[in-house]
């Protein structure tokens, strides 16, 4: 994973862009609730990657740690918010094992997280250590609405590893947020999910091609790499076909969603 992860973070952002009032409207769906409840909040972000959600934060002047086990993910990061706040604070560290005081932040935030590691229950259990009475877990993830160009793309996408003997399931981002909710139940926490932005992109058919074949996807990185290779050629003959011209950009509709609980 770390290898992906050190190959796409400088990619990462092209492909996960927040236009800039959306990132502001989620900025503030993640602060609203805090600055509620506490005067001067501390954050944390567990697995904050480039900072695509924490950088607008931190503009507004919190006091934010921004934790990632992946140091070039981290990197970009801190060029990002160099010279923005003084108030921020990068961890290099693994999120099983959060290297900060018990009950010490007003609000832990995790975003496209959960379905990175295997032991997520460890994760969740140390965000609820880390938060104090009160506190708020912020999850959130972004979602499309229905099928678009991009969607057709990655299923033909799947379809071709099956028949090259490699089926990939799908869904297993939306599952696991699923699975967590269920952990979040059994802390007796009472977790609410609301959507906080819609948007549209738009994103061609070869946009979504070099997406797949750059591995940018944490759902593409299990292929072996001659099936990978494979699968990538096949797909890249069946867009040509496909699309009389590949540049054409179709609309994917995006919403934002959020989950928030408070902890006991
Ligand atoms: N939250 C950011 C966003 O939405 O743009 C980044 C999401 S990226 C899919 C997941 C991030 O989690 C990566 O930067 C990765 O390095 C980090 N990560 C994965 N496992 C981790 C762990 N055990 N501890 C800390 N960070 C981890």
């Amino acid at each position: 994973m770390a290898s992906h992860l050190n190959r796409v973070a400088f990619t990462y952002d092209r492909t996960r862009y927040h236009p800039p009032e959306v990132s502001g409207r989620i900025a503030t769906a993640f602060t609203a609730p805090v600055e509620k409840l506490f005067r001067d909040p501390l954050f944390l972000e567990i697995g904050a990657g480039t900072g695509r959600i924490a950088v607008p934060i931190i503009a507004r002047g919190y006091r934010y740690m921004a934790l990632d086990a992946n140091p070039a993910m981290l990197e970009v990061l801190r060029q990002k918010v160099a010279g923005v706040s003084r108030k921020v604070r990068l961890l290099e560290a693994d999120a099983r094992e959060i290297p900060l005081e018990t009950s010490s932040l007003h609000a832990v935030i995790a975003v496209h997280f959960w379905h990175m590691l295997d032991d997520w229950q460890r994760v969740l259990a140390e965000c609820l250590r880390v938060l104090r009475p009160g506190g708020l877990l912020l999850e959130g993830w972004d979602q499309t609405e229905g099928e678009s160009e991009d969607w057709k793309i990655q299923q033909r996408w799947r379809d071709i590893l099956a028949g090259l003997g490699y089926p990939l399931s799908r869904g297993r981002h939306r599952a696991r947020l699923a699975e967590v909710e269920q952990g979040l139940l059994r802390h007796g926490l009472e977790p609410k999910t609301r959507g906080v932005v819609e948007w549209v992109e738009l994103r061609s058919p070869r946009m979504s091609l070099e997406a797949i074949a750059e591995r940018i996807y944490s759902f593409t990185w299990e292929v072996p790499e001659e099936v990978f290779r494979l699968s990538v050629a096949e797909l890249a003959n069946w867009v040509s076909q496909a699309y009389a011209d590949p540049d054409l950009e179709y609309p994917i509709a995006w919403k934002f969603m959020l989950r928030t609980s408070r902890a006991l």
